[in-house]
């Protein structure tokens, strides 16, 4: 069996839903299982309505837009929209937050935001249907189980993979189904962080020991950097797991950082094809040793750097970086570079407008804290002389870094 996903991107309108039931149809002679985002911007819009509740606001207009924009689009794929729209009525009726949903923010965020996957997944699973395919919906809240923390889910990989290989012989031979939705063990929904999708793809991989898994994108493949910054970037034929592995690790936004671990396990090939162009052979990620791999260079945006200076002329040590430490767990955050000087550390984090406060008034009662945003981080990997040269000169270095393997300069503007 192979495990297909699509994302958001790749379901944004009329022709592009047309164009995946038509990659869909053409692989349906064995077991497939597709893994679905919600539509086009249909999360953020949905991040959108939850802030607005939360806050007590209004949200009428943003709900009535996002139903809308299925509807429209159940115009046009439908002969006859009765049972479609009802179906999507339902799903909204159910999931729409209400005062009804009691919790935590990020409890509440969770009951609500996988409604895009689960009316996207209706929506192209009755296409399918209507167009003759024998397909079979299935909620993915019923298949992965985690643990409950909420908006980055941990899967429970045991009784996961227990629940999927024991409902496996029942379902037809065609499954569609959600992508980043999971239940914890008291049947409350937990995403699986944004842009979750691509991991619960390898989740089902995993479990089902399928032959690959593959995502589809608007991309060619993985390619050595993003085209659009870099005209001369290259597709790859083929990647190990774990220079795939470290590419997302330093931001490279092709598949969700999660995703390779499940499949390298397994020895399961993951493929990155294009949807705009699936005769493509796109990027085969297995076990492999690709002689030669040319500079890979990541960008990563809107990073900030942050800055704690000793004031009792001290110099930094072991205490300090463990202050430092603990406040950045606590906040869940996640450090892209650092370095140390006698009497400072600085490292780069995501600017998460909310969490960098945080984090910079907890470590304001020991250090003067300094902090610069909207900055970009560029990993080359495996640099050659002249990409060495070339981004370490780059106008706007505040910080670089090097070993062997790859170079970091952080940029600003
Ligand atoms: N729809 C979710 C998001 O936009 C999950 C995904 O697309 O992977 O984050
Ligand atoms: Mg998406």
């Amino acid at each position: 069996m192979k495990v297909f996903k699509f994302g958001g991107a790749s379901l944004k309108d009329v022709n592009a839903i047309r164009n995946v039931a038509s990659i869909i149809k053409q692989n349906t002679k064995e077991n497939l299982w597709v893994v679905l985002s919600a539509m086009g911007s249909t999360t953020d819009a949905l991040e959108k309505i939850i802030a607005l509740s939360q806050a007590g606001k209004n949200f009428d207009n943003e709900l009535s837009h996002l139903k809308e924009y299925h509807f429209n689009i159940t115009r046009q794929l439908f002969n006859n929209t009765t049972t479609i729209d009802q179906a999507i009525h339902s799903l909204f009726n159910q999931l729409t937050p209400t005062a009804s949903i009691a919790g935590e923010y990020d409890c509440i965020y969770d009951q609500v935001i996988g409604l895009g996957e689960l009316v996207s997944s209706t929506i192209v699973c009755h296409f399918l249907q209507q167009g003759g395919l024998d397909a079979e919906w299935v909620d993915a809240r019923n298949l992965i189980l985690t643990d409950s923390t909420f908006r980055e889910g941990q899967v429970q990989w045991g009784e996961t993979e227990k629940k999927i290989k024991s409902v496996y012989p029942h379902l037809k031979k065609l499954v569609i189904t959600q992508g980043f939705i999971a239940h914890n063990e008291k049947r409350e929904t937990v995403s699986l962080g944004r842009e979750g999708s691509d991991f619960s793809a390898a989740i089902l991989g995993y479990c089902l020991h399928a032959e690959s898994v593959t995502i589809w994108k608007d991309v060619p493949g993985v390619m050595s950097a993003d085209p659009k910054r870099i005209a001369d970037a290259v597709v790859f034929e083929e990647l190990p797991y774990k220079e795939t592995a470290e590419m997302t690790y330093y931001g490279a936004s092709v598949i969700h950082p999660k995703t390779v671990k499940p499949l390298a396990m397994r020895n399961i090939p993951l493929l990155v094809k294009s949807f705009i162009n699936p005769s493509l052979p796109g990027t085969k990620i297995h076990d492999c040793h690709v002689p030669n791999l040319p500079p890979l260079i990541v960008h990563k945006e809107d990073q900030c750097l942050i800055s704690c200076k000793v004031t009792d002329y001290t110099f930094i040590n072991e205490d300090h970086l463990g202050t430092i430490f603990q406040a950045l767990h606590q906040n869940g955050m996640h450090v892209n570079v650092m370095q140390n000087s006698a009497i400072s550390f600085s490292f780069c984090v995501d600017y998460r407008e909310h969490r960098v406060l945080k984090l910079i008034e907890l470590l304001s009662k020991k250090f003067e804290v300094f902090y610069n945003t909207g900055l970009l981080l560029i990993t080359v990997k495996n640099y050659s002389p002249q990409t060495f040269n070339e981004y370490r000169n780059l106008k706007g270095v505040i910080l670089e870094q090097s070993s062997r393997a790859a170079l970091q300069v952080l940029v600003k503007g």
